[in-house]
């Protein structure tokens, strides 16, 4: 059974929609606009309040209820994804961001459902009558365009490449719909780990400041998080810096931690490793310090500056201050 609909699954961080969230409902209605469907927002498991948030922004929002789906948890998750589908029949297109979560069950219910899945999409558009989209394969080197032919087709689409809509207004409804779940996932969580306290959120910050094993000490990173501070930003590191200790792994961008798509990155002591540059080539606007003119980084920068971090950030953020 079909259903003439375009599914976003919102995502609810530290009680609020999501700015990606907002992304998608954008990308989504101008699909859904395309081909004449219906766009639909999804809430697992999220409260009355974020539904009635969305049905002012998009015609409809599906809420599946249960008391099992109040914290994340990948089996359940797919668990309820599966059973909508199932009760309400296949949409054409199933999205959400390419976080975490969204890349862990994402695929397991594209699995399920017999149906092609493509992650860390930059773009959704129609191929004819197939959703397709364009994302980076081989490590960044290419990017690949392909169309899904099954039904729904699942996404997962990398924060910040869209604009949130400006003029989204709705009346929408919500329709609450009660999913069963079984008991034992197989799955016990241990410890849940959350962003690091008092830090903002990596994937959704306008600005990060990033900092790599070029900051010489943990201590120097004080710097960073004064920078991001008047740039009203968060700070991120490299994998060399989770590596050594000196931050948590909660804050490393790359292809083996965030993927963030800020307006502004400016990366300090970072070389430039292709598996750093995976995780933040889609930010509007790169600036790079570094000591090494011939560092790599230098190569993903919209403007570069060749010099000791530690002098320069102190002066950069003296300028910032006496601009605002
Ligand atoms: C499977 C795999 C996954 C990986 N995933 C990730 C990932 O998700 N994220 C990630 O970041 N890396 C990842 N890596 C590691 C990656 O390949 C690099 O090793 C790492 O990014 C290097 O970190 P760095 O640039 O901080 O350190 P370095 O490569 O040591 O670079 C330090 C830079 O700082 C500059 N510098 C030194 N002192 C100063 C100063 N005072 N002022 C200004 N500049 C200075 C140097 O010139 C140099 O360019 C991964 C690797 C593998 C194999």
């Amino acid at each position: 059974m079909m259903c003439n609909e375009i599914w976003v699954i919102a995502e609810i961080r530290q009680g609020r929609l999501t700015r990606s969230t907002h992304q998608l409902l954008g990308a989504a209605r101008k699909l859904a606009d395309e081909r004449n469907l219906q766009p639909a927002a999804l809430l697992i498991g999220g409260e009355q309040v974020h539904a009635e948030e969305l049905a002012q922004k998009i015609p409809l929002v599906l809420r599946i209820e249960n008391s099992g789906l109040e914290t994340y948890e990948a089996v359940r998750y797919a668990h309820a994804l599966r059973q909508l589908i199932e009760k309400r029949g296949r949409p054409k297109v199933i999205m959400t961001a390419a976080g975490s979560s969204g890349v862990e069950f994402m695929p397991r219910v594209a699995m399920r459902c017999d149906s092609g899945y493509a992650s860390y999409c930059v773009d959704l558009f129609w191929e004819g009558e197939e959703p397709a989209c364009r994302r980076p394969v081989y490590g960044g080197k290419v990017y690949e365009e392909l169309a899904i032919s099954t039904v729904p087709a699942f996404f997962t689409v990398r924060p910040g490449v869209f604009p949130v809509p400006e003029n989204l207004s709705e009346t929408g409804r919500v329709e609450t719909i009660p999913i069963d779940l079984p008991e034992d996932t197989g799955l016990r969580i241990i410890e849940r780990k959350g962003i690091s306290p008092g830090k903002k959120d990596l994937s959704e910050a306008l600005c990060v400041v990033a900092g790599g094993r070029g900051m010489g000490t943990p201590e120097n990173f004080k710097l960073l998080e004064k920078l991001a501070e008047v740039l009203d930003g968060a700070v991120g590191v490299s994998r060399a810096v989770v590596d050594a200790g000196w931050m948590p792994h909660d804050l490393q961008v790359g292809k083996s931690g965030k993927t963030v798509s800020p307006g502004l990155y400016i990366a300090c002591g970072i070389s430039g490793a292709i598996h750093h540059v995976l995780g933040m080539n889609t930010a509007k606007v790169v600036v790079a310090i570094n000591k090494d003119p011939d560092a790599l980084i230098f190569r993903n920068a919209d403007y570069g500056l060749v010099g000791d971090a530690l002098e320069v950030i102190p002066e950069l953020i003296k300028a910032i201050k006496s601009k605002t």
